[in-house]
């Protein structure tokens, strides 16, 4: 990377208001906090300014509340188990930006947190509008984002925010950009892909930014249909973007000239019309009947994927193999995380994965702790794996030989 994140390190943050952009897009239920996965990971940086000696003003957004407040959305009930998390009194605001807020913040001492209310209770942030990030900044003297979760979206407060404060990269988004560095940006290779999931026409970008990097791409999914009817394979009723067979083509002819080798479902495992698990049995590609529904890849094919992870050195790895949801669907993908698990977990293999999906998935395998890394940044995970410029962390960095702002 010829990019430099800035980082909180040899910055002294005591006495300074230091605004921080968290991720709190929790999972609630009778609006309490029901998955607390990402007030955890905001807790190390939270820390690490609060034993530096910072005021911490932590903002961020729940939902979609499209400009108005909502008080459904509200970011109140991640006080008290954010304030438990960590063995702290947590203040709240009931506005992210103006006066009140303004003199919540002129009462903090050195040490103290507080919490903003929902930014998307603004128009302006979404915007990226430069007067609403002007009045967030009003209330900071430096700014942290460790959200990267929203680090794919220009909105004030990840991108417009950064051109008024001096900004920096938080503890969760540093090991993020690291994990993804270690498994794309400069990887112990071989490097092997596994992109699955249901469709070719959202996966396109990330196919060909992955074959650019990766020796090998192991496609499965409902997105192999596709690559299998653009060879000429019956596919019956499966899923398939028929419409994709020359994009498909494209992409095989992409990883031809760009030496990466493409594996394709070798056998599959079909199930009727209804999809249902009764009679489920395996075909090769050759023999799928044509009232019959390809839901997971088969026993030969989880074979060669295995040998292909115990070849590889890193594994990145993007969509479920099969119908995951509905066993035994799960067979395929429950099978390959449970190996590559394993060698990652005796130090042999890297294995990154990310997508909402494959973070269910993974969960379902029983592997997610396993894995090197896990993103759960969704739409954010799969820019930076197309190649994009996140807008958000562009704004973290220095190109090298240029010094700090
Ligand atoms: P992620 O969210 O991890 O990026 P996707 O959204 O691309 O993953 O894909 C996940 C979906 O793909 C799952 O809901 C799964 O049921 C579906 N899928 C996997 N294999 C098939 C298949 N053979 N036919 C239809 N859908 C499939
Ligand atoms: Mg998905």
């Amino acid at each position: 990377m010829d990019a430099i994140l800035r980082t909180l390190d040899g910055v002294d943050p005591r006495g300074r208001r230091a605004l921080v952009r968290v991720d709190f897009n929790v999972p609630m239920a009778d609006r309490a906090v029901a998955d607390d996965t990402r007030l955890r990971a905001a807790l190390p940086t939270i820390q690490r300014l609060r034993r530096g000696g910072a005021r911490v003003i932590l903002m961020a957004h729940f939902d979609r509340p499209k400009g108005k407040r909502v008080t459904a959305m509200s970011l109140a009930p991640v006080v008290a188990p954010l304030s438990a998390l960590l063995g702290a009194p947590v203040a709240f605001a009931e506005d992210c930006v103006g006066e009140a807020t303004g003199r919540e913040v002129a009462a903090l001492a050195d040490g103290d947190v507080l919490l903003l209310e929902n930014l998307r209770f603004h128009p302006g942030e979404e915007a990226n509008d430069p007067a609403f990030a002007a009045a967030l900044a009003r209330n900071g003297d430096l700014y942290i984002d460790d959200a990267f979760s929203a680090a794919h979206r220009a909105h004030a407060s990840t991108e417009a925010i950064t051109h008024l404060l001096p900004s920096y990269a938080g503890e969760a988004m540093r090991r993020e950009l690291e994990a993804l560095d270690t498994a794309l940006g400069n990887p112990r290779r071989p490097v092997l892909g596994v992109v699955g999931g249901s469709k070719v026409s959202t996966k396109l970008d990330l196919l060909r930014n992955l074959i650019l990097k990766l020796d090998a791409l192991a496609i499965g999914g409902g997105m192999a249909n596709t690559f299998l009817f653009a060879q000429g394979r019956e596919v019956g009723v499966s899923f398939c973007e028929k419409d994709l067979a020359g994009e498909a083509r494209a992409v095989m002819a992409f990883a031809a000239e760009h030496r990466c080798e493409l594996l394709l479902p070798i056998d599959v495992v079909v199930a009727g019309r209804a999809g249902s698990g009764d009679g489920a049995r395996v075909r090769r590609p050759g023999e799928v009947g044509g009232d019959e529904r390809i839901l997971d890849a088969g026993p030969a094919t989880v074979e060669a994927l295995n040998r292909a992870i115990d070849a590889a050195a890193t594994l990145v790895w993007n969509g479920p193999l099969g119908v995951f949801e509905t066993p035994p669907f799960d067979a395929a993908t429950s099978a390959a995380a449970r190996h590559a698990a394993h060698l990652a977990r005796s130090g042999k293999l890297i294995a990154v994965a990310g997508g909402g999906d494959t973070v269910a998935a993974l969960r379902h395998a029983g592997v997610l702790d396993d894995f090197t890394f896990v993103s759960t940044a969704g739409g954010a995970f799969l820019e930076w794996m197309e190649g994009k410029t996140l807008p958000g962390v562009a704004a973290l960095q220095d190109r090298a030989g240029e010094g700090k702002p």
